[in-house]
């Protein structure tokens, strides 16, 4: 999918589940709801979510760096990287600002390696679209949260669940493409849903199966409220 594909789908699921967390809490625990509000003020609720959309979306591209990193490590091919990045310059400062140190270990990391292995942990979709991939960047933004400006921004658990739902988003999204995705790699096979046979088709396929899951949790925990009420 396209970066613009996945900057779209990444803002409707990040819409879509602070919605359903919000009616959720709101539903069963009003009191508390209305309390949280009161107590951190509209302002830090407004800049939180801010944050929440700023994390997810920069983790939202970060699969793709696998592109980037690939053409870095290529002498012959090096310079296509300043190009990459001159075209899309507000992505990769919003990327900086917030993953510098994730990127910088996972960096480091690849160059005590030998150029195959490089090779095989770069190559497009394959890793960093994996849930191996998705496992180890989790744990890489964990550790690097202390010493990023992320902290200055939000608490741990917040960055958290604002870097998965950017990061699962974005292989999500890859997975509505015809080409699929080395979800289990280092396992060959590659997974696809084969629906969409081109970005448009995948992306709106990719926001569609939000708006059905989406509305079926709140139609089911609306059904549960009434139950029990
Ligand atoms: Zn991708």
């Amino acid at each position: 999918m396209t970066k613009r594909g996945h900057q779209i789908f990444n803002v409707v699921l990040v819409f879509a589940f602070i919605y359903n967390i919000a009616f959720t809490y709101l539903l069963f625990w009003p009191a508390d709801f209305v309390n949280t509000i009161m107590h951190a003020g509209t302002f830090n609720i407004a800049w939180h979510l801010i944050c929440i959309f700023a994390i997810s979306y920069a983790a939202s591209l970060l699969p793709d760096h696998d592109i980037v990193i690939d053409l870095l490590l290529d002498k012959k091919k090096r310079q296509l990287v300043l190009y990459e990045i001159f075209h899309h310059y507000e992505v990769y400062l919003l990327t900086l600002f917030i993953y510098a140190p994730l990127l910088a270990v996972f960096l480091l990391m690849l160059l005590v390696l030998p150029r195959k292995y490089q090779q095989a942990i770069v190559k497009h979709r394959g890793f960093s679209h994996s849930l191996l991939g998705l496992l180890f960047f989790t744990g890489l933004a964990y550790l690097t949260y202390p010493i990023s400006f992320a902290r200055l921004l939000c608490t741990k658990q917040i960055f958290l669940v604002a870097f998965l739902l950017g990061y699962a988003g974005h292989i999500i999204a890859d997975m509505m493409t015809y080409s699929g995705v080395h979800l289990l790699f280092p396992l060959y096979k590659k997974y696809t849903l084969k629906y969409a046979t081109d970005n448009d088709r995948a992306l709106s396929l990719g926001i569609k199966y939000i708006i059905v899951i989406s509305s079926i949790y709140t139609l089911v925990i609306w059904a549960i409220w009434m139950y029990i009420r």
